[in-house]
């Protein structure tokens, strides 16, 4: 592989505000005089140890000792070679690079690739929404209140019915199979690959930085065998374990006002971010897990109680497991956490379309802390109206109360707890505490 000559790289780097590069990954603030900080990417932390020296073009964690320039930032980071992580920055400042053997081509290959072969496929599929085919489409959006204007914004786009037509048209471009299966856009068949997403609205998906890393897609026709929803499969740039949709475009309101609302779906996203909510953001076809956790405190900035992480989750069952399952890792944000559940087993989607932007924010204003949210789960399971069940509810909610991180939280949480069982302070308090010592 060619080399790109000395003299690039080291304009490349001179011309590139390190702080600007982790900055689009990690919420900093301003540290002293030439340095800022913010959470450790490399490492889990609860209080900012990863310091940026823009002057100088350096970062050092002073937690886990990962140090090195913005080249090293992004192949940590990113996973790039030495040659894509100058490659990239040279493309964003729209510098042209210079190669050893003379050439002026970029050598892209391996990810670089991937991530442009994801963008022209996000192009192809957008260009398709106003074909005469995607009626169907179109139809679907319009009625969730989605316009050409809403399509628009969030890159939306529709996969043709037949098998070939967006490899056909990424081959056009340049693109090789190998690169396309890569890239998770074809699946592999007995006759060479044929399009993964076919008959369906198709939602980009970009990480932090904005590039375009895979699809969500949805079916619209009756005779589709597949999922309701198909997305990407894992990738070399698309790990659902991070990915969170949306996120490239709440980045900045979430790092400033350090709140997030995570929602169920990629509609109720759009219908989040139209009604005002522009910190809404979703996870891609999986749960919501530690490794989002991560990715969202970094963005966040998260190191004091002051934040807000809302969940709203669909009143049913599927939705009941997914609050347990958020509350057990809830102790991981340092942000007070809380959970709104709209009215008549609406998601945020058809509250907009049904009751309107107020009522998609009047949903977040009437947030409820995630402790009570869970307290009415467990006690739900039982019958309160008997002695018998009363006491198993104490016992199943108890170690709620008794897990609340901050101490001055629990009295007050106590007498929640015992209004809501019908008993005295005095027999719920000890079973808190017991629960207490029991955890430790
Ligand atoms: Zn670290």
């Amino acid at each position: 592989m060619a080399r790109i000559r000395q003299a690039d790289v080291d304009e490349v780097k001179a011309r590139t505000n390190i702080a600007d590069i982790v900055g689009e990954r990690v919420a900093l603030k301003s540290a002293g005089v030439g340095s800022m900080k913010g959470l450790c990417p490399f490492h889990d932390e609860r209080s900012p140890s990863f310091h940026v020296r823009p002057q100088v073009g350096y970062y050092h964690c002073f937690g886990c000792g990962e140090s090195g320039d913005v080249y090293s930032f992004l192949r940590a980071m990113d996973h790039l070679t030495f040659t894509e992580s100058v490659e990239r920055l040279a493309g964003r400042i729209g510098y042209t690079l210079h190669y050893e053997d003379g050439g002026s081509a970029p050598e892209t290959s391996g990810r670089t690739r991937l991530y442009q072969a994801s963008t022209a496929a996000a192009e192809y599929f957008r260009s398709q929404l106003a074909s005469a085919e995607a009626e169907a489409g179109r139809r679907f959006l319009g009625e969730r209140g989605f316009d050409a204007g809403a399509a628009a914004h969030f890159g939306i786009g529709y996969a043709p019915k037949g098998w070939n037509n967006m490899r056909d048209a990424l081959r056009a471009q340049g693109f090789s199979d190998e690169e396309l299966a890569t890239a998770g856009l074809v699946s592999q068949g007995q006759r060479g690959v044929y399009d993964r997403f076919r008959g369906r609205v198709v939602w980009p998906i970009r990480d932090l930085t904005g590039q375009t890393i895979g699809f969500g897609a949805r079916k619209l026709y009756d005779d589709d065998q597949g999922p309701k929803y198909l997305n990407t499969p894992e990738t070399p740039i698309y790990k659902k374990a991070q990915v969170l949709y949306g996120l490239d475009l709440s980045k900045k309101d979430i790092s400033r006002s350090h709140r997030v609302v995570v929602v169920e779906g990629y509609t109720d996203v759009m219908a989040c971010h139209l009604a005002g909510i522009t910190t809404a953001i979703a996870t891609c076809g999986t749960a919501f897990g530690s490794d989002h956790i991560s990715v969202l405190r970094r963005v966040m900035g998260d190191d004091s109680a002051s934040g807000e992480v809302i969940f709203t989750f669909d009143p049913d069952a599927a939705g009941q497991k997914a609050a347990l399952r958020a509350f057990a890792d809830e102790k991981r944000f340092a942000a007070q956490t809380y959970v709104a559940v709209a009215p008549d087993g609406l998601d945020p989607c058809d509250l907009r379309l049904n009751r309107g932007d107020g009522a998609v924010r009047a949903l977040m204003d009437a947030k409820a802390p995630m402790f009570e949210f869970v307290i009415d789960q467990k006690l739900a399971g039982f019958d309160l109206a008997s002695v018998e069940g009363r006491v198993g509810a104490l016992r199943a909610a108890a170690p709620i109360v008794a897990e609340i991180r901050d101490s001055s939280l629990r009295p007050g949480y106590t007498r929640v707890l015992a209004r809501k069982l019908g008993m005295d302070l005095g027999e719920v308090t000890p079973a808190v505490e017991r629960a207490a010592r029991g955890s430790r």
